[in-house]
């Protein structure tokens, strides 16, 4: 059996993330590490008679090395990378029209929240958010306009989880309906929602899938034909492209993913546990623990789970704050999914920019800390945690930061 219970992952996985994509034979010079390549032009050898590269916003060799490697790690047909993930979710939302409805879980990575409420919704689409913890809401929702089923799982930053094959069955019914996973918090190493029913997976690879928070980049995943043509067209059309050292740098990254997302799953498990024991902490989220609502379902769903957890400390804002600036080992400041480890306020930070009012329905107060555990020594971790919590202990319960 797998770590803790969860699904066990064929062999296979870091092999391709090693090799495919970078095979030397289709390079002249037979290197080993795929080239970068910049020139933004390419030499054809009569009008309109190419070698399959024009221009380098419509392709790039080393946008399609690291292409290749990603659709054969999420087991897709097709992949597509952008600027950033917001770019990937830009494109994805374009397929929409006015008039079309989405229907996005009611928990998602605050930008994403923000463009389609101030963006996306200014163009003529109709926005509902929902909680999807129970897939059969979606029946009171969905209306024929419907035709995008947007989530994350697990959710940002209270790590819910939503069935992705429950609500993939029910979708069945509404095949004009695209259904998106936003599969940042775990990537395919942990979760392949395609498998599970999904349409397209999306993934900001600015977070685990680079890993070493020096890259902003997004990426597409379908095995769809028509959905694939559809976005391709559009990555080029809107020119939402990544640069190609950024592709060189995520594809080099891709190489250690499986290794890291191991190290990142038993540090976070173990921090989590020592967590629910700390007597300044009230409750701590990580599906790994069998105090998670939904451990059944992640350990059905999943392959693990990655670095990110979340606690509510014993207190209000004072407390959290002193917690964060007392902090030596880990960083604070907003992303996740780095070798570094980070600790934040979402409140007041990643979650800042959604309306207060969904804020405090979901839950997301500001005693809420989220975690990205990194690959330091969990030893060190867990010695920085612990001074920390005991720096916010000394606070007073009335203090205001
Ligand atoms: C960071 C993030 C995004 C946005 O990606 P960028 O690369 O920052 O544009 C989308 N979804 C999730 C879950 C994220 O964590």
């Amino acid at each position: 059996m797998a770590e803790n219970g969860f699904l066990k992952q064929a062999p296979g996985f870091a092999t391709r993330a090693i090799h495919v994509g970078q095979e030397p034979e289709r390079w002249n010079s037979y290197c080993v590490v795929p080239p970068l390549v910049t020139s933004t032009t390419f030499k054809q050898e009569a009008p309109a008679k190419h070698r399959g590269f024009e221009y380098g916003r419509s392709g790039n060799p080393t946008r399609n090395v690291l292409e290749e490697c990603l659709a054969s790690l999420e087991e897709a047909k097709y992949s597509l990378c952008f600027s950033s993930g917001l770019g990937a979710t830009t494109c994805i939302s374009s397929l929409l029209s006015r008039g079309d409805h989405i229907i996005c879980g009611d928990d998602v990575y605050g930008g994403t929240n923000r463009l389609f409420r101030n963006v996306v919704a200014r163009m003529g689409v109709e926005l509902s958010f929902i909680d999807l913890q129970d897939a059969t809401n979606l029946t009171q929702v969905i209306k024929p306009n419907t035709k995008m089923v947007w989530i994350e799982t697990p959710t940002n930053p209270l790590l819910k989880i939503f069935d992705i094959a429950a609500i993939s069955k029910i979708l069945k019914e509404y095949p004009d309906t695209i259904f998106v996973v936003d599969n940042t918090f775990l990537t395919p190493y942990f979760q392949r929602p395609l498998e599970l029913g999904a349409d397209i997976v999306m993934y900001s690879l600015t977070k685990y899938m680079n890993g070493h928070s020096d890259v902003i980049m997004g990426a597409a995943m379908t095995s769809r034909d028509d959905l694939h043509e559809r976005l391709r067209f559009l990555q080029n059309a809107m020119g939402i492209v990544p640069a190609p050292f950024d592709c060189y740098q995520v594809n080099r990254s891709l190489k250690t993913l499986a290794i890291r997302m191991q190290q990142h799953q038993k540090s976070s498990l173990l921090i989590a546990k020592w967590l629910e024991s700390q007597s300044m902490v009230d409750k701590v989220i990580h599906p790994g623990l069998s105090s998670h609502p939904q451990h059944d379902l992640a350990k059905k769903q999943c392959y693990g789970h990655s670095g990110m957890l979340a606690f509510f400390i014993k207190g209000g804002a004072a407390q959290s704050s002193e917690f964060l600036k007392s902090l030596k080992v880990f960083t604070l400041a907003e992303s996740l999914g780095g070798y570094e480890s980070l600790a934040e306020l979402p409140s007041v930070m990643t979650h800042a920019s959604v309306p207060e009012k969904q804020r405090m329905e979901l839950g997301i107060t500001d005693s809420l800390v989220r975690l990205s555990v990194g690959l330091e020594d969990v030893q060190d971790l867990i010695e920085d945690l612990l001074q920390a919590l005991d720096a916010a202990s000394k606070v007073s319960e009335t203090k205001k930061n």
